[in-house]
């Protein structure tokens, strides 16, 4: 591991001590084989002036809620340094008497919480302390013989201590230490905490972060040493490439599975680099023994699932396995109450890993740790032996780790859910797409149009180019959306075209069969892919976009007529199809959106003076005497996915603002 210190830019945070605390903390952020999303804290002491202009001695110590990777000078929580050392010496303190009193110590309320390791911070006598979970400390520490490991790796240049529960009785164990030792005169650079993780201090910033390399690589270079001549995970070569068909219709399942254990759609991720597959393959009990630091059983929990080949049965017995674990450990205290019992990652034979989570970036922050988890138990193999559960269950159920977790924006209502929509470029197919994402669905647009990733990447979803009416374009995205995000909920069939108005006795054959193409057969043939998928899907929903013109026909428009009443028609044979598996399919109609590319304001003016109307009396020539926009038929459609039409299907929904030939 390489110092990424770089004189230059520590130069741009500022020479004070606090500048520097922030760039060297960024530097361990930089690096996930240190920390992963939030793990790890740092500190400086600083002797300032108060408000009163009195000399105060403070420990500016990471906040809550902040990363070490993107932390300014505003995540750092000044704490008096006094009110810290008189913490260390009560003999007990509740967690929440420590949130209180760090809060009450701090001389800016408005900072964040301090870490929960600030007393820890405070009683190392150096200016500068870095923390981490090292992946290389936790592959050294968490095996039978860790603490002779680590004597072995660094001789007496650290000092290590055993597990014991962060926050207070941490910052006891090693206060008591430091009451007999001396670690400036022992000249100790670091301390290892065992199973947990690793801190360095000096009195500068440079000193400090490259004691921490320093430390970390020398733990890398012994594991490599001993790892020498150790034969990686076998694999399997016949299972390398794309999931196939069978495979992505299992992970649909899986992920419906696992959902219905958390109580919300879960976004799941497969992971099926080699490397990957291998260790899902043949990690064997190594692999669900426990987490590399107890910090991250708060995101993946205590260990994976193991998937075999009946899918539904092995999430079961993780539910189980998960029951009896919270029965064992809660004991009789009344006050815990039992977290769902769905795993957040899942270890599956020949297929890779799963990750799962309420959004995408959830489901990446566990595969970030299912990752480095992963590639951290792989060196150490069947000697792993990481924390015992009973103090996981400690972390994992501790107030005050519970506590972040719970600080995040309520559920929208698609959260969680996959989302696919046809002909989203622009227009009410843009507007559908929009509502979706911004109800929290992960949505994939398909479009004939190039630009359609970099329309889709502005709403956060991914868009595809694909010609509808082609096979192999629409089975590859469907494909992509199931082994990317886990399965498919909602899916809006909208793609169409309005071909010009032409009479029938003038009309080209080409017009008519394009438009049949376009507007009906594709929207068959992607029903034809995806429903299988729908099925696996959760809460699952089919909405077509139709138009009001299949009600009141007008002429000249023969071609886009017939197509929309022939899909009106599919959507009712879908409805009648579908019911069974609880899957329900609505059409919704639309009438007269003008605010879209179709609709230049020359072509509103000509159409309004063919009806003798100003352009604003066109636009709203409707009962109500409303315009519809296209975002009216995105909210719609996005209602009709969510659970207020739980119990609707086979339905026509006109948003057209009322009209006297069709009501
Ligand atoms: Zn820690």
């Amino acid at each position: 591991m390489q110092s990424l210190w770089n004189d230059t830019e520590a130069a741009t945070f500022g020479t004070d001590l606090l500048g520097q605390r922030v760039y060297t903390s960024r530097l361990l952020g930089r690096n996930p084989a240190l920390v992963l999303h939030g793990g790890g804290n740092t500190s400086v002491k600083i002797l300032e002036k108060d408000f009163f202009g009195e000399p105060v001695d403070l420990c500016y110590v990471k906040g809550s809620g902040w990363d070490l990777a993107t932390i300014e000078r505003e995540g750092f929580s000044p704490v008096r340094m006094s009110a810290l050392m008189k913490m260390a010496e009560l003999p007990t303190m509740s967690d929440a008497d420590m949130v209180l009193q760090q809060r009450a110590a701090m001389t800016n309320p408005n900072a964040p919480a301090a870490s929960i390791e600030a007393i820890l911070h405070a009683i190392l006598p150096f200016k500068f302390v870095d923390h981490s979970h090292a992946n290389a400390i936790s592959a050294l520490t968490c095996s039978m013989d860790g603490g002779k490991r680590v004597v072995e790796c660094f001789g007496k240049r650290v000092l290590v201590l055993p597990y014991v529960m962060p926050g207070f009785v941490l910052a006891k164990q090693v206060h008591e230490v430091l009451k007999k030792r001396d670690l400036r005169a022992e000249n100790i650079e670091g301390i290892v905490l065992l199973k947990h993780g690793l801190f360095t201090f000096a009195d500068d910033a440079r000193t400090s972060y490259e004691k921490h390399i320093e430390l970390v690589t020398m733990a890398e270079a012994w594991l490599q040493n001993r790892n020498k001549g150790v034969s990686p995970l076998s694999y399997d070569e016949s299972r390398a490439g794309r999931p196939c068909y069978e495979d992505l219709l299992n992970l649909a399942k899986l992920r419906r599975a696992v959902s219905a254990k958390r109580g919300f759609a879960q976004i799941a991720r497969l992971l099926d680099e080699p490397d990957q597959v291998a260790y899902a393959t043949s990690i064997g009990t190594a692999g669900t023994l426990g987490p590399l630091t107890p910090d991250h059983s708060i995101r993946t929990k205590r260990s994976p699932a193991v998937i075999g080949d009946d899918i539904a049965a092995s999430v079961q017995k993780f539910a189980d396995d998960y029951v009896a674990y919270f029965k064992r450990n809660s004991g009789q205290a009344a006050h815990y109450t039992m977290l769902d019992p769905a795993p957040r990652f899942a270890l599956w034979a020949g297929k890779g890993i799963v990750s799962f989570g309420d959004s995408l970036k959830d489901a990446n922050i566990v595969a970030d740790i299912a990752t480095h988890t992963a590639a951290t138990i792989s060196q150490v193999g069947d000697a792993w032996s990481p924390l015992p559960e009973k103090d996981i269950f400690e972390i994992e159920y501790w107030e005050l780790e519970q506590a972040k977790l719970c600080k995040g924006p309520s559920r929208k209502v698609h959260q969680g859910k996959v989302a696919l929509v046809t002909g989203c470029a622009a227009g009410i197919g843009f507007a559908i797409a929009e509502s979706l994402a911004e109800q929290g669905a992960q949505v994939v647009g398909l479009d004939i149009d190039k630009d359609i990733p970099e329309i889709m990447k502005k709403i956060g979803a991914i868009g595809i180019v694909v010609n509808l009416t082609e096979d192999q374009p629409v089975t590859d995205a469907i494909s992509f959306a199931v082994r990317e995000f886990g399965g498919i909920d909602i899916v809006v069939s909208n793609a169409g075209i309005f071909p010009k108005n032409d009479h029938l006795d003038v009309m080209a054959q080409t017009d008519w069969d394009r438009t049949i193409m376009i507007n009906l057969t594709s929207h068959q043939k992607l029903m034809s892919k995806v429903i299988p998928f729908v099925k696996q899907g959760i809460d699952a929903s089919i909405i077509f976009v139709g138009s009001r013109n299949f009600k009141a026909p007008g002429p000249g428009a023969s071609a886009y007529s017939c197509s929309k009443a022939a899909l009106t028609q599919l959507c009712r044979v879908a409805a009648l199809e579908l019911a069974p598996d609880k899957i329900r399919v609505n059409i919704v109609h639309p009438d007269a959106v003008f605010d879209t590319k179709l609709w230049t304001p020359d072509a509103l003016q000509k159409s309004a003076a063919r009806y003798g109307m100003t352009v604003e009396e066109y636009k709203t020539k409707n009962l109500m005497k409303v315009e519809i926009k296209s975002k009216d038929i995105g909210n719609m459609v996005s209602a009709m996915a969510s659970p207020l039409f739980a119990k609707v299907t086979g339905a026509q929904i006109p948003v057209d603002g009322g009209n006297d030939r069709v009501i």
